[in-house]
């Protein structure tokens, strides 16, 4: 059971258009009134926040468009100068403590996973369509740092594969190629993007000789996943 708490936000607006992405963020405070702080600075909002005690809270209702993807893109789902998903998404933060190797709680861990699972069921979603904001906005964001892909990934949500070796050599494919095809958007730039999927998926990369040879292998093994859960929905 979810320990849920209203703490309402007033910054959103109206939704125009469907639920089709959870974008997962992190905030990094010492405190909750910190991250309350932030958010009335910069007048942005998220439709959830997750305290490190595994409290939830509900800062601006799921029919109403919160600002917390900015400008952002995954799959081509939006279009303009200045696409932005916040009108298709909805929005989960993580309070996580600054420091370099601070972790998402275990208590989080749990709350985040049956808080989506949830919104899955409601909204129709598959894994797939669950994302970090850095997947989105991999130019300007990092976030949510430090986070457990795998954990989440193994309880379907997220695509998440072990596999470091593509079951067919995708040799004719570049490494911006492989991210479009996963969704990555490629308008803000490659390296940006390449940088968020290594950040993502090959957390623990060390940048060595083989490096490049290594991250092409996992960008297929990952697109082999995506495409395996897209097809299944699709099917549906
Ligand atoms: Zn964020």
């Amino acid at each position: 059971m979810l320990c849920l708490v209203d703490r309402p936000l007033p910054y959103y607006d109206v939704r125009r258009r469907p639920v089709a992405l959870i974008v997962l963020h992190s905030m990094s405070f010492h405190t909750l009134q910190e991250s309350w702080n932030a958010f009335d600075a910069d007048k942005v909002s998220s439709h959830y926040l997750i305290d490190r005690d595994g409290t939830v809270y509900r800062l601006v209702g799921e029919e109403k468009r919160a600002y917390h993807a900015g400008i952002s893109n995954w799959r081509g789902m939006v279009s303009g100068l200045k696409p932005s998903l916040n009108d298709c998404s909805i929005g989960i933060e993580f309070q996580r403590l600054p420091l370099p190797h601070a972790q998402i709680t275990q208590k989080q861990v749990k709350a985040g996973i049956e808080l989506c699972a949830q919104l899955m069921r409601k909204y129709k979603l598959k894994a797939h369509q669950v994302v970090g904001h850095a997947d989105v906005a991999p130019n300007r964001k990092d976030d949510p740092v430090n986070f457990p892909w795998r954990t989440f990934g193994k309880a379907g949500i997220g695509i998440w594969t072990d596999k470091a070796a593509p079951r067919a050599v995708l040799s004719n494919k570049t490494a911006s190629e492989l991210l479009e095809s996963i969704g990555y958007p490629v308008q803000f730039g490659i390296d940006a993007s390449l940088i968020a999927f290594k950040r993502h998926y090959m957390p623990n990369a060390r940048p060595d000789a083989s490096v490049m040879q290594k991250v092409m292998n996992r960008l297929a093994c990952v697109l082999e996943a995506h495409q395996k859960v897209a097809k299944r929905s699709r099917r549906k």
